[in-house]
């Protein structure tokens, strides 16, 4: 599918979500065995671990639909980035999306700063580029960081070599950056 219409789908079926039509589509036993003959997700979504923030249910698609990757505060390391690249290489996905959210955790413990303990320091590490980026604090600055760490993470993906680079610049694959709120329900375009 044109990643175009893929964003068209994601958002209609975000509408639906919102709006309490939710069609839960994609998740019966008949679709279960036809997914035995392979997958073709239409989607890759790289977001967050935040058990509220689950793309299956906020876009209403179901099994086999999207390849999903998740990490507290959707930070991009190597691993994530062979996923995609496999996604976009063998599934032929079209579509690539960083999606933050609304009251990140990882975000916050960013801002907050000190050594948190154990490995979350290298969340906190992976998502500080976003806040030295920006120079004055504001209101709502959980926000504000939180979609700045999503631009990041998308301006990284376009210029990763050899594959996403090359695919994104002949237009083949679209590279998005999206932004969750978890009162409204609402995904917004960010990038
Ligand atoms: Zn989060």
């Amino acid at each position: 599918m044109e990643h175009k219409n893929v964003i068209k789908k994601l958002l209609e079926g975000n509408q639906r979500y919102i709006t309490g039509g939710a069609l839960h589509p994609n998740q019966s036993f008949e679709h279960r065995i036809e997914l035995t003959k392979g997958q073709k997700p239409i989607a890759a979504i790289l977001t967050c671990a935040d058990s509220r923030v689950s793309p299956e249910i906020i876009f209403d698609q179901g099994l086999g639909d999207l390849f999903v990757l998740r990490v507290a505060g959707n930070v991009i390391n190597d691993m994530f980035i062979g996923s995609l690249e496999y996604a976009v290489e063998h599934l032929n996905v079209s579509l690539l999306m960083v999606l933050g959210h609304s009251q990140c955790g990882a975000v916050d413990a960013t801002i907050k700063g000190g050594n948190p303990p154990g490995h979350i320091n290298s969340l906190v590490q992976a998502i500080k580029p976003a806040l030295d980026r920006l120079k004055k604090q504001s209101p709502d600055w959980v926000n504000i960081v939180a979609k700045e760490n999503v631009k990041i993470g998308v301006e990284r993906l376009r210029t990763i070599d050899p594959i996403l680079t090359a695919r994104y610049d002949e237009g083949d694959i679209d590279i998005v950056g999206a932004f969750y709120d978890i009162k409204s329900g609402k995904v917004s375009l960010t990038v």
